[in-house]
């Protein structure tokens, strides 16, 4: 059975660790996700883009809670209600990603740590993802 990322390049899984992937500006300092093409900071005018891996824990930002089916692209397997948000992974740098904390955990500040999801199951493999979970709980 293949493991096949929901997404090509946007995080590295070595089935140990998993870590999402952006770049750094050399000029700057700015990190970005998903990966960019050019620094955003109109101050910035020498900086070379790097592909790194970003750190993989972080504290709760921002979170919603949904309640209807994602489409298909992310489709979830055995779907069911389940957390959004945005996770501050150092000063300046956010990302939005599913929580899998359950509703009665969510809150602003928690700390929170990245780990691996089982998106579907099929005939060409395991489509996986990334989620946050509550520090400690994975
Ligand atoms: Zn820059």
């Amino acid at each position: 059975m293949t493991d096949i990322p929901v997404i090509e390049g946007l995080f590295a899984d070595d089935n140990d660790d998993i870590a999402l992937l952006g770049s750094h500006c050399t000029g700057c300092g700015s990190d970005y996700f998903p990966e960019a093409v050019g620094c955003s900071d109109p101050d910035c005018t020498d900086g070379e883009l790097r592909r790194c891996e970003l750190p993989t824990t972080g504290s709760l930002y921002s979170y919603s809670w949904q309640n209807y089916q994602p489409p298909p692209l992310f489709a979830l397997e055995q779907w069911k209600p389940y957390a959004i948000g945005t996770v501050e992974l150092q000063p300046g740098l956010r990302v939005l990603a599913r929580l899998d904390i359950p509703r009665e955990e969510l809150r602003i500040g928690l700390p929170v740590e990245l780990g691996r999801d089982v998106m579907a199951k099929g005939g060409d493999g395991t489509i996986s993802g990334y989620v946050f979970r509550q520090e400690g709980t994975s």
